[in-house]
């Protein structure tokens, strides 16, 4: 088998083969792993999604970490919480009801709240088995599991033919039974040679960090309001507050460039900050990705003989049940889509 993009999609579908007793090469043209979509050291957890059938793939992830968490003998999930503010939250309340999964209406004055907030939102949706993802936890076990499988070599071009799938790279020509492309923002092109499509559109994406009280367990938060800009915060390390925002699309088009990309987040979110939250509103780290804009939560799937291509966003908090999926789906010829692999679940 091999595997395309050693981000943590790729490196927990190559786990899962290898755990299943497959030979694979999972083709990785960064210079390490887990460096692109994948970087940095933190992401938020959390059951709370906009369907029930998001929050069983959440929860179903959620006992994989677990047993990663075994395995490794580190924990990988801080179980802070998860706040959801604004628009999303009634109906994220009730996809978690149907899903029968633990969670809350909570007010500021409840005492509830753990949220770095000059105003804090009322009405909020707290999911107590969010928080955030220790990503050097998880990438240290994902390289540790898949060391030796991992070719640092880029894919240039693949094949399906009649009997598996053939993959070019600096390395050779190599033959599989099957591929999973994985790559990231490097899927559409391949997938394109093959004739599957994958949104090929790709958009500049920041995310910024602030100085914050240490002494605090922050919740982790999504903010969807009506008027202003909407984000995503949690901790990204103590003393720290990372902050994303929705920013205008047109600000962070892919014509746009990195630096005006850059610079316009790096200011609205700076005046947020300033604005709405008790942080030092200066930005002391950053972190920028190439992202996929307007997919939404959950995954897709698509395949064209031995060859599947896999996409999404936020997918770090789905990747120990993506990675077993991908790989049951390589081994039997399947094509897993989110109703069924919930249904399972
Ligand atoms: C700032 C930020 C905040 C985020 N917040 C959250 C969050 O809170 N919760 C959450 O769940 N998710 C979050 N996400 C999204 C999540 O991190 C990504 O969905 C996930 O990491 C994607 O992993 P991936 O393996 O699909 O992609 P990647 O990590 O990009 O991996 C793809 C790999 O493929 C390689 N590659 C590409 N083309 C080729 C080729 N031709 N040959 C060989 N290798 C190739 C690339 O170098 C790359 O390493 C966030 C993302 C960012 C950037």
């Amino acid at each position: 088998m091999a595997v395309v993009g050693a981000g943590v999609v790729g490196l927990s579908t190559t786990a899962a083969l290898l755990q299943g007793g497959a030979d694979v090469v999972c083709y990785e043209r960064a210079g390490a792993p887990m460096a692109q979509r994948s970087a940095g050291s933190s992401r938020i957890f959390r059951l709370a999604h906009p369907t029930p059938d998001l929050v069983r793939l959440a929860r179903a992830a959620r006992a994989g970490f677990g047993r990663w968490e075994q395995a490794a003998d580190t924990p990988m999930i801080i179980p802070s919480g998860c706040v959801i503010s604004g628009n999303p939250a009634q109906g994220w309340a009730a996809a978690m009801a149907a899903a029968g999964a633990p969670h809350e209406i909570v007010d500021a004055p409840s005492g509830g709240l753990r949220l770095p907030a000059l105003t804090p939102p009322s009405g909020a949706l707290l999911d107590p088995a969010g928080g955030v993802i220790d990503v050097d936890a998880v990438r240290g076990y994902l390289i540790g599991v898949t060391r030796g499988a991992v070719a640092g070599v880029q894919v240039y071009a693949i094949e399906d033919t009649a009997t598996g799938a053939t993959v070019w790279s600096p390395a050779g020509e190599a033959r599989f039974d099957a591929v999973v492309l994985a790559a990231g923002a490097g899927t559409s092109p391949l997938a394109a040679q093959v004739g599957i499509y994958t949104p090929p559109a790709l958009a500049h994406h920041v995310r910024f960090t602030f100085p914050i009280d240490q002494s605090v367990a922050w919740q982790s938060w999504i903010d969807k309001p009506s008027a202003g800009l909407a984000t995503y915060q949690h901790q990204s390390g103590p003393g720290r507050w990372a902050v994303g925002g929705e920013i205008d699309p047109e600000l962070m088009a892919w014509e746009m460039g990195r630096e005006v990309a850059m610079s316009a987040s790096g200011e609205a979110v700076l005046g947020y900050a300033r604005e709405h939250l008790a942080v030092e509103p200066r930005i002391v780290d950053s972190l920028y990705c190439v992202t996929t804009p307007g997919l939404g939560d959950g995954f897709e799937v698509r395949r064209n003989g031995s060859i599947l291509a896999v996409y999404g966003e936020n997918l770090f908090k789905l990747a120990p049940l993506l990675g077993d999926v991908l790989a049951a789906a390589c081994t039997e010829g399947s094509t897993p889509a989110v109703p069924d692999v919930a249904a399972s679940h």
